[in-house]
């Protein structure tokens, strides 16, 4: 058994299986490991040697003598890119974007884990004296939903598109005994608002569109997020300006402009730098020709 930050208790769980003689012993051919229910590796083994070469496998004194590093500290940064919308970046490429309504603010995003995530929440609840009540969590990735379990925690209702609500029902159901996280020590209730195809949040201070990226050839569940005062783009996943390859960038294009019918001025993303959209859509269809997601 084994502590995973998302998941908590899993059995890593290995099968050896495909055996062959190798100078007079049997060996496998196929190593398959599951995490949990998951599967992680299915490794098919070309050549097996015994009493071969090998190059020097210890560590280096300077390496065993080094201190285990501590977690990294977390730092996040709140960025004004709108009335009332902040972008919260700082540590790593991960970002979340916080709206705010007239009486309470919206989280886009629960990045990474309990460490990242919980720095954000906190962030936020600086950023203005209204309270923090609900995130959105654009899919089921864990370097967008690892924070899942803390924002329960910190009694937020999650909206998410329907399709992402029994896997995070699962996840918030796990055993954490191993390495308690804050949801284990503090259990709470889940509230969840289920999005089918589009959602809007909207009162006399804030509109945010939610919409369901449609047909996309990667991921079924992805949510985005539009704001018609400034023609702003919140997304995760659709476009990272980092990218070499942006092997599902022309269904982005179409669910934005033909099937949800935008006006897209500024793309403000999870991952990679804000940009015009215009800049958006050239970088997209002047990226060389990639793999297929
Ligand atoms: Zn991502």
């Amino acid at each position: 058994m084994s502590d995973n930050a998302n998941m908590g208790d899993v059995a890593i769980d290995t099968t050896f299986s495909g055996y062959q003689e190798v100078a007079g012993l049997k060996l496998p051919t196929r190593i398959t490991t599951r995490i949990d229910k998951y599967p992680q590796f299915d490794l098919t083994v070309t050549k097996s040697t015994i009493d071969g070469e090998t190059v020097a496998l210890a560590a280096p004194e300077a390496v065993r003598a080094a201190a285990v590093p501590g977690p990294p500290p977390q730092v996040v940064t709140a960025e004004p890119v709108g009335k009332g919308i902040w972008w919260l970046a700082g540590s790593g490429n991960h970002r979340s974007v916080v709206f705010e309504f007239d009486d309470h603010l919206v989280l886009y995003e629960a990045p990474l884990n309990e460490a990242r995530s919980k720095a954000v929440i906190d962030k936020a609840r600086t950023l203005s004296s209204k309270p923090l009540t609900h995130v959105i969590i654009s899919h089921h990735h864990f370097d967008h939903s690892g924070g899942l379990r803390v924002a329960v925690a910190e009694g937020l209702t999650v909206i998410t598109y329907k399709d992402n609500i029994p896997f995070f029902k699962d996840l918030l159901a796990r055993k954490h005994t191993i390495v308690e996280d804050q949801l284990a020590k503090t259990p709470r209730e889940a509230t969840f608002e289920a999005v089918d195809d589009t959602l809007t949040l909207k009162d006399k201070a804030m509109e945010v569109q939610l919409y369901h990226l449609k047909d996309n050839p990667r991921e079924g569940t992805n949510l985005f997020a539009y704001v018609p005062r400034d023609r702003m783009l919140v997304q995760a996943d659709l476009y990272d300006s980092t990218w070499t390859y942006h092997s599902w960038g022309e269904n982005v294009i179409t669910n934005i402009e033909q099937t949800r019918k935008l006006k897209v001025d500024k793309m403000v993303p999870v991952h990679g730098a804000i940009q015009p959209y215009a800049v958006m859509v050239k970088t997209i269809r002047s990226a060389p020709k990639g793999p297929q997601a």
